[in-house]
């Protein structure tokens, strides 16, 4: 059978504490049973012997000041030969009667108590002084006493509270467990993907474990999100072309005569497959790259010459009178895959002239600084608004004032940011509205 840790936990604090008490019990009844240790006459002659052995009379005087009278519940004092109380203190009127008698446990018992007596004699020069100790018979202030009665009170409520203690500790630390694997299951079934602990009042350990699992779900909600997103953007992206195709042959069908009116309707439907095929494309390269790199290795080359070789060998069919200039660091080797690295310098040339200005500038600019290698391509044309440019990396993302320029799918970022990440780099944009944009890809020269 499978215990929980919580049971385990507290049965095992409560089976030391209770190891750990039955040891203390039976050594308290032990002692107290022998009655050796403390009893009142043991500490009755204790204290008296103790006072014979100090008593120090030199120069004709006795040093009253190192003797006891009254210690552990033992009232002492000290008479001469006449019975004359000379130093000390007694209980219930009990001086020299009954007779000394040394060495010996009397008891003595007047109208209030029993008491125990027992005498001691010093002898001086020509004299003697007696030393007698009084102690009540039923004195339980020993040490002994005292903890054997603690002992049998304390202990069950020590007990009680540990046991209450175990179970609440316990209860604290394990109960946060429940909420996690309740939250983890109802997301893992799929039913509930905004399912969050959210621990309050939780030992500091359960609260970062449940910070943690929560961002985990945040991450993992948004990723389900975002492919749920992605699946329903593909289709209806790819959705839109069909569409027109459809209505396209449907139309041609019904109304064209003329070959001329033929052909005007297959260069629709001609061009809305290529969009199509383009669309089906940039998808197949996402998922490819995504499925694994294996397939891109990277090369050690001359990365200087291959960014000057896609920017002369690049081609926008509606240039608008942009011109494009360069300024490359020469011999600057890295490790990259041409095949994607070309992929991503055509993706950002072909933003730069597709959302720049009539007659405007594009500048591509290679560097090798202390932060890596930095490619960038900038253009003077419509800029991204700031509340739009976390989007801009997101698939089929476009800007409402670009949507549909010249047909783009809202891919190619996507894809740049995806291949610049396999090169182990990062790739940003600075933007002003009406000013232009910046895209600066970065690759670790370590990783190079
Ligand atoms: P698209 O096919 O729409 O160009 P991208 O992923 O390349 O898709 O770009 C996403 C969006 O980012 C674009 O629709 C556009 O709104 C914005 N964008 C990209 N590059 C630029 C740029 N150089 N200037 C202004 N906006 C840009």
């Amino acid at each position: 059978m499978n215990m929980s840790a919580k049971f385990r936990l507290s049965a095992w604090f409560i089976a030391i504490i209770v190891i750990l008490m039955a040891i203390m019990v039976t050594f308290v009844v032990i002692v107290d049973n022998a009655d050796a240790i403390d009893d009142a006459a043991s500490r009755l002659t204790d204290v008296v012997l103790t006072n014979e052995e100090d008593f120090d009379f030199s120069h004709g005087s006795i040093d009253w000041d190192e003797l006891e009278i009254y210690e552990r519940g033992v009232y002492c004092a000290f008479y001469d030969q006449n019975g004359n109380m000379l130093h000390g203190t007694t209980v219930d009127n009990i001086g020299s009667d009954p007779p000394f008698e040394e060495y010996v446990i009397n008891t003595v018992s007047t109208k209030n108590d029993d008491y125990y007596i027992y005498d001691a004699y010093v002898e001086l020069l020509d004299t003697g002084v007696w030393i007698r100790g009084v102690i009540p018979v039923s004195d339980d202030s020993g040490l002994m006493r005292t903890l054997v009665v603690l002992t049998y009170t304390l202990l069950p409520v020590l007990f009680l509270i540990t046991i209450f203690g175990a179970v609440l500790i316990s209860r604290q630390v394990f109960n946060p467990m429940g909420k996690i694997i309740d939250a983890a299951n109802s997301i893992s079934g799929g039913r509930d993907l905004s399912a969050r602990i959210a621990m309050k009042n939780a030992p500091s350990e359960m609260m970062a474990l449940s910070t943690t699992f929560d961002s985990m779900f945040d991450r993992l909600e948004k990723s389900f999100n975002s492919e749920r997103q992605f699946t329903s953007d593909a289709s209806h992206e790819l959705r839109t072309p069909i569409t027109i195709i459809h209505a396209q042959c449907e139309r041609s069908r019904r109304k064209d005569e003329t070959r001329e009116e033929f052909l005007q309707s297959i260069e629709i439907i001609d061009e809305q497959s290529k969009k199509m095929s383009g669309l089906i494309d940039q998808l197949l390269s996402i998922t490819r790259i995504q499925q694994g790199t294996d397939r891109y290795p990277l090369k050690d080359a001359d990365f200087s010459s291959f960014v000057m070789s896609c920017c002369e060998d690049f081609v926008y069919a509606d240039n608008r009178g942009i011109s494009l200039d360069t300024d490359i660091s020469p011999n600057i080797v890295i490790s990259f895959n041409p095949a994607l690295m070309s992929s991503v310098i055509h993706n950002l040339l072909q933003n730069a002239y597709k959302y720049g200005r009539e007659n405007g500038h594009i500048q591509v600019n290679l560097k090798n600084n202390e932060n890596g290698v930095q490619l960038s391509v900038s253009d003077d044309g419509i800029g991204i608004d700031s509340n739009q440019i976390e989007h801009i990396w997101n698939r089929f993302w476009q800007a409402d004032s670009s949507r549909g320029v010249d047909g783009g799918s809202g891919l190619g970022l996507a894809l740049v940011k995806e291949i610049v990440e396999i090169h182990g780099g990062t790739v940003s944009v600075s933007s002003v509205v009406g000013k232009g944009s910046t895209f600066t890809v970065t690759l670790k020269k370590d990783l190079c």
